[in-house]
């Protein structure tokens, strides 16, 4: 995150809590573990979008996909997302 952000030198894609959390509710993965998960999204993230793609999904994580009540009804990827894990309200 530090080299990515201040250097702007994309070493790899950052996985804290919520980039793991939104990694496989969105299907990109399977892992648990953040350097599986990290090795996954890496082929699939151009490069250059590394160090975006790691702040978008931890702010998306933060304002939208909440761990306990995400906003899928409000998201603007709900028509694209598996929404894998996420408890489907009756
Ligand atoms: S649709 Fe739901 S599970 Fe998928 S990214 Fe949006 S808030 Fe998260």
């Amino acid at each position: 995150m530090v080299l990515g952000t201040a250097y702007v030198k994309p070493e790899g894609i950052v996985v804290d809590t919520h980039v793991k959390r939104l990694a496989y509710r969105l299907g990109l993965t399977d892992q648990t573990d953040p350097v599986k998960i990290e090795k996954e999204l890496m082929p699939i993230v151009p490069c250059k979008d590394w160090i975006f793609f790691g702040h978008a999904l931890i702010w998306h994580g933060r304002r939208v996909c909440a761990a306990i009540s995400p906003n899928c009804p409000g998201c603007f990827l709900n028509r694209i997302c598996p929404q894998r894990g996420v408890a489907i309200p009756h």
